[in-house]
């Protein structure tokens, strides 16, 4: 018999469990952000760690962060990061306040690699990229002693006299913990195919209904086709259902040939549904009363000059106002003194409040996070364990967590990660006291 087979037995876990030693103190099935970096922390007097990623290399979404850059973190205080996860910000803040982005930009430049801000405080690595960050966790992962499987998919969780037997199509092990870190269903193409539902739920947990979130957002009926590529800074987004405001975002967007994407747009999708109405300020900067005041005055001094000449001026490209002349029904050499009041406020109305109707998002398949996950409530919040399979922890975008742009999904997976590790070292000491 070899030193697994003893350390399994014969395969039948539910007998086994009873007389031998689980073949592993935690197994971590997923080798992103989150399950490298809880591999690492929870590491430390000899547990034997065991990280299983069903792709031939692990963290190939991370990768692919900040467009190859990592956006790791953001600037600001944790009591502000809270406000970026929608109504999953208190959840995450014992996690959050456990291990912060000072914690988390110290741990990478105590490794040679050192992080930035940029003007909109967005962290990213001063020299060096994605993969950088991930050649960290992997030389910290050999360090500590992790073992690291690749290509090894999970068929089943079970679950009996406090052991976890985890089998795939080429194993069966056994272990004390087992932490769910399989991201969501978004960019399937990196591996992150949404497997942690369904595994989660033959364990009992409850899933929240998940969505692709952080995705370009299409429009029903959309007029700017040929715009494609133009892009306004820092314009109001308004979010309408049911006749009711129910959302505010101001951001950045660029026309797509469907709808509209950019860090505004991304951010907004994590709201929207088919059928909401979505009115966009095109006017840059300042608010809605505000940008309407500047277009009345223009307009009022231009006079003779042409409508398109005269707002130009203020920073609307002039492809797009031709565009909207038209939508608006006004000729597009129409001069501002030959502009009826009714057709100035259309003009004004577009260009400060533009009603979208929204189809949906673009979808998994380009989509930065997935929204839902296990469900918030079945999860402790300061250990990220399971409230109903001790044990089993949860961690990174697998669980119902999802922020905005600019760094707070990744500081979410490290955190939370910190967070289990941290509760899995305090149960061995318990056990071995
Ligand atoms: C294009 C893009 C850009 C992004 N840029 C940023 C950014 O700059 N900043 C930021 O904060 N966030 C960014 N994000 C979001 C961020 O990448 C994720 O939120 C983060 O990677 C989640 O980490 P995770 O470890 O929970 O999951 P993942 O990174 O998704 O890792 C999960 C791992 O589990 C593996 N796995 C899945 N199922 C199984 C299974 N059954 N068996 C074994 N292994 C399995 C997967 O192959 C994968 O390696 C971006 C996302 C995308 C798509």
């Amino acid at each position: 018999m070899t030193s697994k087979d003893s350390a399994i037995g014969n395969g039948n876990a539910e007998t086994d469990s009873a007389q031998y030693a689980a073949q592993y103190t935690v197994i971590i099935i997923g080798g992103g952000p989150a399950g490298l970096f809880c591999a690492i922390r929870a590491a430390g007097n000899n547990p034997r760690i065991l990280v299983l990623e069903k792709m031939p290399s692990c963290g190939r979404k991370l990768c692919i962060t900040g467009a190859g850059r990592c956006n790791l973190t953001h600037t600001g205080t944790m009591a502000e990061f809270t406000t970026h996860y929608g109504d999953g910000g208190k959840f995450l803040r014992p996690a959050l306040m456990n291990f912060t982005s000072a914690d988390l930009l110290a741990f990478f430049k105590d490794r040679g690699l050192s992080f930035v801000p940029d003007e909109n405080g967005k962290y990213f690595p001063t020299e060096g990229n994605a993969k950088d960050v991930l050649s960290i966790l992997l030389a910290e992962c050999d360090r500590a002693g992790v073992e690291i499987r690749c290509e090894e998919t999970i068929g089943a969780i079970e679950h009996t006299d406090g052991i976890f037997s985890v089998k795939t199509a080429n194993d069966l092990y056994t272990t004390d913990h087992v932490v769910l870190a399989t991201g969501g269903a978004s960019y399937p193409v990196t591996g992150s195919t949404g497997d942690g539902y369904a595994l989660a739920g033959k364990l009992g947990l409850p899933v929240t209904a998940t969505g692709p979130a952080l995705a370009a957002i299409i429009m029903r009926d959309y007029p700017f086709r040929d715009l494609t590529g133009i892009s306004f800074d820092n314009v109001p987004l308004s979010l309408y259902r049911d006749n009711k405001k129910i959302r505010e975002v101001t951001g950045d967007i660029i026309l797509t040939v469907t709808g509209i994407s950019g860090p505004g747009a991304l951010h907004m999708s994590r709201y929207v549904l088919p059928g909401d109405s979505l009115h966009v300020g095109f006017v840059v900067g300042g608010d809605e009363e505000g940008a309407r005041q500047k277009l009345t005055e223009a307009i009022a001094d231009g006079k003779n000059r042409q409508v398109k000449t005269v707002l130009s001026e203020i920073e609307i490209p002039v492809r797009f106002l031709l565009s909207l002349l038209e939508l608006s029904g006004i000729p597009r050499d129409a001069t501002c003194a030959h502009l009826t009041k009714p057709d100035r406020n259309t003009l004004i109305r577009n260009l400060t409040d533009f009603p979208f109707t929204v189809a949906g998002t673009e979808g998994y398949a380009t989509a930065m996070v997935t929204r839902g996950g296990v469900a918030r409530d079945a999860i402790r919040q300061k250990t990220m364990e399971a409230k109903t399979v001790p044990g089993l922890f949860c961690i990174g975008e697998v669980a119902d967590i999802d922020g905005d742009t600019g760094g707070y999904n990744l500081q979410a997976a490290f955190s939370t990660a910190a967070l289990a590790a941290d509760a899995i070292k305090l149960k061995l000491i318990g056990r071995n006291q």
